[in-house]
């Protein structure tokens, strides 16, 4: 499948995990990239990941920082012409998972300034770039712990939870515009930032345990979250909009009770 041939994506994140299958699932069809992280490492093996050929810049990027965002909206045009398809993928989870009683206003600044502000900055300035081309795609990365507690502490969870709104709030804001924007809401996924829990669950022979709750019996790879991305920013998704893909072998789909 080519499907991305004479188009310009931005991928925010793209130095780890879903963000660089995504680039390099973009970048097999076709697509030219920019690449934006905050980790200049991760940026350089994305980079060297991409299939021989791949026409792909980078920018080291806080998505939480208006500034820069327009900063690097503005270059990714005067570099390519261009913005067709952004993916707002890049997230952190913060590792508190204190209850509401006890917790901090400054985890809460920290994880919706990037997981959520994020989001919103790069969809302000990359739409108005698509409503100049007549119309472009939005993917944004929620999660299963913005449909489901459980899954992360409870700034996590709203900031997701607040990914999957502000999807559907900008769709109804763009639609008019031809700007289609979704979501994909992983389930549990081997990246680096959930290194920790596999890293824990191996040490202590529990690996099979983490897939256990999914109806496929198994987590995800990166892979298979860049295939759904790259499904909703094709023309395959045309008449998709304000939509949340749960891509998560099954794990929303069951209440899961004991027994
Ligand atoms: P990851 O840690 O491997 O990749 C996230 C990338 O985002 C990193 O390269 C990181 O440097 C970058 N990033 C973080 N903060 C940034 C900032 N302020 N500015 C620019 N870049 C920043 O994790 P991942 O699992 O690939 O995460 C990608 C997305 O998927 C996230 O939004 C995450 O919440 C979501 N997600 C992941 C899982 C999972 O199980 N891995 C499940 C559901 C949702």
């Amino acid at each position: 499948m080519q499907r991305f041939i004479n188009k310009v994506a931005l991928i925010t994140g793209a130095g780890s995990g879903i963000g660089r299958a995504t680039a390099v699932r973009l970048a097999a069809e076709g697509a030219r990239l920019m690449l934006v992280d905050r980790n200049e490492d991760g940026l350089r093996q994305t980079l060297e990941q991409l299939p021989a050929g791949s026409d792909a810049r980078s920018m080291l990027v806080d998505v939480a920082d208006e500034a820069a965002v327009q900063d690097c909206v503005e270059q990714t045009i005067a570099a390519f012409g261009q913005l067709d398809v952004l993916c707002n993928n890049a997230g952190i989870a913060g590792g508190d998972y204190s209850t509401v009683q006890d917790q901090s206003l400054e985890t809460w600044q920290k994880i919706i300034g990037v997981n959520l502000y994020g989001v919103m900055l790069f969809s302000k300035y990359a739409s108005r770039q698509m409503e100049k081309q007549g119309g472009g795609a939005i993917v944004n990365t929620a999660s299963v712990a913005g449909i489901r507690s459980g899954a992360g502490g409870n700034a996590y969870s709203a900031s997701k939870a607040g990914v999957i709104n502000f999807t559907m709030t900008s769709a109804c804001d763009l639609g008019g515009l031809n700007i289609r924007v979704n979501a994909v809401c992983p389930g549990l996924v081997e990246t680096g930032m959930t290194k920790p829990v596999f890293d824990y669950a191996r040490a202590n022979n529990k690996e099979a345990k983490l897939g256990a709750r999914c109806e496929l019996r198994r987590f995800g790879r990166p892979e298979e979250i860049a295939a759904a991305i790259a499904f909703l920013a094709s023309d395959d998704a045309s008449y998709i909009t304000g939509q949340a893909l749960a891509v998560d072998g099954g794990n929303t789909a069951s209440l899961n009770l004991p027994g």
